[in-house]
This record gives structure tokens, sequence and C-alpha cells, in this order.
């Protein structure tokens, strides 16, 4: 297959560009480095299976060639990205997804969403499964993130509906590995780095809230069997094991062996009380299931934090 990868260079986006190239496939790459790296994708340059454009999806696109794919990654993710870039955020998962979605049916490709866990805001549902439609402050902080994704989910399904495009939507869970900034914002990054620099860990809130971390390599996984084998509806794909924030803090100072203590900052503006999936139909549709539990994934993403920070 040729897949167009929009996002290439961002964290899920290279690694999903790895494991296309894996499998022997051809990927064309686009970022326009708002928050993606070039450093993900520097061991890729001169692979003859790999062609990389720097460009803005959210702009009119033009691909040569066939196209079998595309795979729409391009977006700020992380809450302290998408609030520097409100603009940029609501523009990608609007105008980009329009965008990649025309692309897709004028090649005769299969379209591929990546959504977001977002798309629940702070659940009323726990565990929250693809049949609920959520709980988002449209005018919040958050919204320009989750009313893109929303927004997003609408237009592939209208393709989808009336333009007979075959199209996936992944709501992806919150996800860390290798590849995340060191300054990305995240819990996970944050906490690593901020236990390996021996500063304070910021506890938002008083650190109760929940989330349920995948391991890169599994989310991509369930990503790429998704894009094989899946159907048009929203497929959740995320780890079911759920942890406080405190929890993750503890875990944390234990693997990294740091004396950092805990510093308790304000709650975010709208931030999800409690968020885990239920991956009942990625397991079912998919035989899918999360195989790195959280001590195992955090360790090996400590050991890139470790490899960056020195560099
Ligand atoms: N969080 C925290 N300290 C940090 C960064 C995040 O306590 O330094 C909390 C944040 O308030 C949220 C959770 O960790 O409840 C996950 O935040 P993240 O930004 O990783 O992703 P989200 O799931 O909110 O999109």
């Amino acid at each position: 297959m040729r897949v167009l990868i929009t996002g290439a260079a961002g964290f899920l986006g290279s690694h999903l560009t790895d494991r296309f190239l894996r499998d022997g496939h051809q990927v064309v790459g686009l970022d326009n480095f708002i928050t993606g790296n070039p450093e993900n994708i520097a061991h890729l340059m001169g692979h003859e299976r790999f062609e990389f454009v720097q460009h803005n999806i959210s702009t009119y696109t033009y691909v040569s060639g066939p196209l079998d794919g595309v795979l729409h990654f391009a977006s700020p993710a992380s809450p302290i990205d998408y609030l520097e870039h409100p603009i940029a955020t609501l523009k990608v998962g609007a105008l980009g997804t329009h965008n990649a979605l025309g692309l897709a049916k004028a090649k005769g490709a299969r379209f591929f969403l990546a959504s977001t866990s977002e798309v629940y805001g702070d659940p009323l549902v726990h565990p929250q499964p693809e049949s609920y439609w959520g709980n988002v402050n449209p005018i919040g902080p958050r919204g320009v993130y989750d009313e893109a994704k929303r927004f997003a989910e609408a237009m592939t399904m209208a393709y989808h509906r009336a333009h007979s495009v075959d199209t996936r939507i992944v709501r992806i869970f919150n996800t860390y590995g290798p590849r995340m900034r060191p300054h990305d914002g995240r819990v996970v990054s944050n906490f690593i780095v901020q236990a390996l620099q021996g500063e304070p860990l910021t506890l938002y809130g008083d650190g109760s809230q929940t989330r349920s971390f995948c391991y890169v390599d599994d989310e991509v996984e369930g990503i790429y069997r998704l894009f094989m084998h899946g159907d048009a509806q929203p497929t959740n794909i995320g780890n079911p094991h759920e942890f406080t924030v405190r929890q993750l803090a503890e875990i944390v100072l234990e693997l990294t062996g740091s004396s950092s203590s805990l510093a308790f900052k304000a709650l975010p503006e709208d931030d999800p009380k409690v968020r885990r999936p239920d991956i009942t139909r990625a397991r079912t549709m998919l035989g899918w299931e999360p195989q790195v539990a959280l001590r195992d994934g955090v360790g090996r993403t400590i050991e890139y934090f470790r490899g960056v920070l020195k560099g």
C-alpha cells in the first residue's frame, strides 16, 4: 500500500510511519512542525519507501501518485499546545480533516481519523463506551480541541454516508512513550522529566483524577489493526487500567529513584475527573488488547528521556 500520514513527525504519527514501513508499505509523510519534531523522522530520511513533504494540511493539499490510505494524525494534542494554538487546532480538525477526506475521495483511498477520548469531555458515564455521546464544554479552553475532533468525526461519517468513502475513526486515549517531547506538557512526560531533573512533580488539583495510560507500541498496534481490519464506527483504542495521577507520580518516583517532592498546582479548567476506555469493541473486532503494563512502559520511557536529557 501507499499511504499518506499527516502529522508524520509527531509522537504517534512517527511511530505509525515506522509501523507501515516495517510491513513493507510506502509512506508519504506530511507535517508543518507546529508541534511535530524533525528528530522523530530523522532516521527515515533516505529510506526508499518514505517521502516527506513539509506542508500544512489545513491548506489546499496536492499529493501526486496513487494512495490507498489517508491517515489524518496532524493536530496539536497536548492541552498546553492547543491552548497556545487554539485556531490552528480548530483548523486542522475542521479544514484539515476536510482536505484529507477530499484527498481520500479523489484517490479512492481509505480514510482514517485520529480522534480522541476528549470527545467524551468530562464524562458522566464510566468507563466510556463508544456509544456514549459525551459531556463537552464547547466554549471552554479545551473546546478548541474537543469540538474540532467532534466536527472531524461528523465530517468523516458524512463522507462515508454521502460519498461512500471507506472510513475509520479511532478514539485515542492517553498514550505515552519514547518521542514525546520533554516539554510536551502531558502528565507522563512532565513527571518523568521533573523526576530526572530533581524538580518537584507538579500535581494538578489533589491528584485524585484518573487516566488510563497506553504504551505507544500497544496504541500503534491497535490503530494499525483498525486501519486494516476495522469498520466505520468509532473505536476506542486505549489501555483499560485506570490510575490516579497521584499513583502515577509515585510510580515515576519509584522507577527513577528520584527524591523529588510533590508540588500541588491548580486544576486546569474542565480537566476530566475520570477517564477509562471500554475496549470491548476493539477486543472483539480486532482481537486487540494492550500488552505493556504501566510500570514496564514507564520504565522504557524513563530510559528514553534519560538519553534525550543527556544529549
Ligand atoms: N497533570 C498533572 N500534572 C502535570 C500535567 C498534567 O497533574 O504536570 C494532570 C492533568 O491535570 C490531568 C492529567 O494529569 O488530570 C492528564 O493530563 P494530560 O495533560 O497528560 O492529558 P489529558 O488527559 O488531560 O488530556
